[in-house]
């Protein structure tokens, strides 16, 4: 047994809550297919207890864990303060969904912008450059897919959230004239072309209210949240004439791919994964 923890290298991801989470059986998936002996398991950390779970998982052996809502940028000043590395696209963001620990120094990354243009692109042939995106959400995912998504060459990118401070501060933090803070309240004054939730409505409990003409027209709806039937975000997206539309799932692959590869340096091939989670959850 003992031998066996030794050679196993000891993955999770942490959050709250993270009952449901599907990145157990994805990393499971991945170490499958490319023989990667690694276990992955699930963390919950209390609501005030982050710090506490991430350093007794580490000095417990802990080769790295995926961070997940609420923690996302308490993970960064986290590893910020322990004098770690950032990349840059986790430094761009503020915030990160991947930690690595072992015998290189602590490091800090964000996967969640690279997975989500991977999906917009790839799996739903949607194209970025040019496009006017309407981010709602300013929380830890807005923050990891809002460079990302300057990256691809958007042409304007509008972040309302809730609490207009938070979309003012992700704003600032981008320094990029195309990014704007829209408040809540006009937010149907948007024209977009492609419109993402990057909010946790419904899981941190009320649900989301939008008009119907956030939707109305709309070529491309994107909910980062996945379920194995249309969420509400994606029902009201149909029903008010949004043309195409698609939840987080193949962004849920993917950024865990990019883990994956930060942590084995090894690339798994998604397709089959997706294939195999959305057939499951059928
Ligand atoms: P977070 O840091 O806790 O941020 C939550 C965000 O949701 C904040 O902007 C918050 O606004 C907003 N919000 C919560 N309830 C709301 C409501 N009733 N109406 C309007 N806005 C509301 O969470 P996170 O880490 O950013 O995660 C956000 C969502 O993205 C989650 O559902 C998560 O599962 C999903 N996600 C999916 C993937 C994927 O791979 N598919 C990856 C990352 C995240 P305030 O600032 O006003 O509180």
């Amino acid at each position: 047994m003992t031998e066996r923890r030794a050679m196993v290298a000891r993955y999770a991801v942490i959050g709250n809550p993270i009952a449901h989470s599907r990145s157990p059986a994805i990393h499971a998936a991945f170490a499958a297919q490319t023989g990667e002996h690694i276990e992955y398991g699930a963390l919950l950390a209390p609501p005030e207890g982050f710090r506490e779970t991430v350093e007794r998982f580490r000095s417990d052996g802990g080769s790295g864990l995926n961070v997940t809502l609420p923690f996302k940028e308490q993970a960064f000043d986290w590893v910020r303060e322990q004098g770690g590395v950032l990349t840059p696209r986790a430094l761009a963001a503020g915030a990160l969904n991947t930690l690595r620990f072992g015998a290189d120094a602590l490091l800090g990354d964000n996967t969640d912008g690279a997975g989500l243009v991977r999906d917009l692109q790839e799996r739903h042939g949607v194209a970025l450059a040019g496009a006017s995106v309407l981010l709602l959400g300013a929380g830890g995912a807005a923050r990891g897919v809002a460079p990302a998504l300057l990256a691809g060459q958007v042409q304007g990118l509008h972040v309302a959230n809730r609490t207009l401070a938070r979309a003012r501060e992700l704003v600032e933090r981008l320094s990029d004239a195309r990014a704007t803070a829209l408040d809540w309240s006009r937010i149907a004054q948007a024209a977009p072309t492609l419109v993402i939730n990057a909010t946790s409505a419904g899981i941190a409990g009320d649900g989301l209210e939008l008009p119907d003409a956030v939707f109305a027209g709309r070529p491309f709806c994107y909910d980062m949240v996945y379920a194995p039937r249309a969420t509400d975000f994606l029902e009201q997206a149909q029903r008010a004439g949004c043309r195409q539309r698609a939840d987080g799932l193949g962004m849920l692959v993917e950024q865990a791919a990019e883990s994956f590869f930060v942590w084995r340096g090894v690339r798994p091939a998604t397709g089959p994964v997706f294939r195999a989670l959305r057939e499951h959850a059928a």
